[in-house]
């Protein structure tokens, strides 16, 4: 078997942890695989080098910065092929730029083009153990570049696409995805299996986890990933195609997301072209709109609200105070929160929407806005319910059972 593990930063985090790496590695090998671990920096290191950065100023420039925090990874990956070595296992480290991953001109949040797998290969023939540096490739011109935050997930889905891994392993310090977050719900239960599409809706879940643009990269290759914990031997959950038995249960997971703000436009004008012109004054100001909703307009104008990231409010405040004619008035809340209930069991049961709405009716809480997809519904509520609403829901679709 070929496999592909990844190890994040606590797994790596200081020299005891990169050893019990080794340990894990080396008997995956003895075993008889072949095997390619990808490595993030150890834990903390990425942003202490983002920090000596922003000490000389707050804008350094984005292809130094990929020089800078490409080393983390280089740092952890020479080590690990260090310590295997040690215990006698022939190891060879490579940087992403010598395992042949080429990127487009990004900096700081590169995507990858094409991987030539030749070195890695030829190293596996050999019989040697594959050791790369995450979140980092080179430009067709051999600049060094990163591949965003987290992004040594993605270079491990990337690298099991290639080599055709049978599997990719993404090891970190929990050994699962859950129903919901265990520090709200205590009762919450790992999944076995999940699908690659109620993945990535649980994303503010998983973002501890998996990165987002793995799942969307897995999903794309079809590599079949696992998320497991480097400090036990649990089984951990498998993130894979949906299949019919995924459709039998109706909620996967409950999520709350507490990184939500609202917007409310009262007295929008009724007419072709305001929406329009509203949301593509925020786009170009890259604001992320989530949820949209307006209402039927009485009297010729209608009500029109819609959530951004709390982090972009204040953005989204100014350039809705600059629009300056067709609107009456509006106001902006950054008190509320985002509840969803995911599960691909949705697409052919009837009556999820209405449960969850009879849930939040029962302890009165009110829904202020609704978005539905095929696997998921999201209700907008007071921030300071959410909790209570995502233990009301996970009781109320069995998800302890
Ligand atoms: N070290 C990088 C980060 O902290 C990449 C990674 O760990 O995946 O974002
Ligand atoms: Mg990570």
């Amino acid at each position: 078997m070929l496999v592909v593990h990844k190890y994040g930063g606590t797994s790596v985090g200081n020299l005891d942890r990169i050893e019990n790496v080794a340990n894990r590695v080396a008997k995956v090998k003895a075993a008889g695989n072949d095997i390619v671990v990808v490595v993030s920096a150890m834990s903390g290191e990425t942003n202490k080098l983002i920090d000596y950065a922003t000490h000389f100023t707050p804008n350094p420039a984005k292809k130094e910065m990929d020089m800078l925090l490409s080393s983390g990874e280089r740092v952890t990956a020479a080590l690990l092929a260090i310590a295997l070595q040690s215990k006698g296992f022939d190891a060879v480290a490579m940087s992403g730029r010598q395992a042949g991953i080429v990127t487009d001109d990004i900096h700081t949040y590169a995507r990858i083009e094409s991987i030539n797998p030749a070195a890695m290969q030829n190293a596996i023939k050999e019989g040697k153990i594959v050791i790369v540096a995450g979140f980092q490739g080179m430009t067709k011109e051999g600049h060094v570049t990163t591949l965003g935050r987290g992004g040594s997930d993605l270079s491990a889905v990337a690298i099991a696409g290639v080599l055709k891994a049978d599997q990719c392993e993404i090891y970190s310090d929990v050994d699962g995805i859950y129903t919901t977050d265990p520090r709200i719900e205590p009762k919450a239960k790992k999944l076995d299996t999940i699908s690659y599409d109620e993945m990535l809706e649980l994303s503010s879940l998983g973002a501890k986890v998996l990165q987002n643009r793995s799942v969307e990269l897995a999903k794309k290759l079809n590599v079949k990933l696992y998320a497991k914990s480097s400090f036990n031997d649990n089984e951990g959950t498998l993130i894979t195609e949906e299949n019919n038995s995924m459709e039998e249960v109706l909620v996967s997971g409950v999520v709350l997301d507490k990184n939500q703000a609202r917007v409310t436009l009262r007295g929008v004008s009724d007419k072709p072209g305001i929406a329009a012109e509203i949301f593509t004054k925020l786009a170009n100001e890259n604001i992320n709109v989530d949820m949209i909703i307006q209402n039927t307009g009485t009297d010729g104008s209608t009500n029109l609200g819609f959530t951004v990231p709390q982090s972009e409010l204040a953005n989204a405040r100014r350039v809705m105070e600059k629009f300056d004619h067709d609107i009456q008035g509006m106001d902006f809340d950054d008190h509320i929160c985002k509840v969803s209930v995911v599960g691909v069991g949705m697409k052919s049961h009837a009556g999820v929407a209405a449960k969850a709405f009879r849930v939040l009716a029962a302890s009165n809480i009110n829904i202020q806005m609704i978005s539905t997809s095929e696997i998921k519904v999201s209700m907008i509520i007071d921030e300071k319910y959410g909790e209570l609403a995502i233990r009301m829901l996970h009781e109320a679709y069995e998800l302890d059972k």
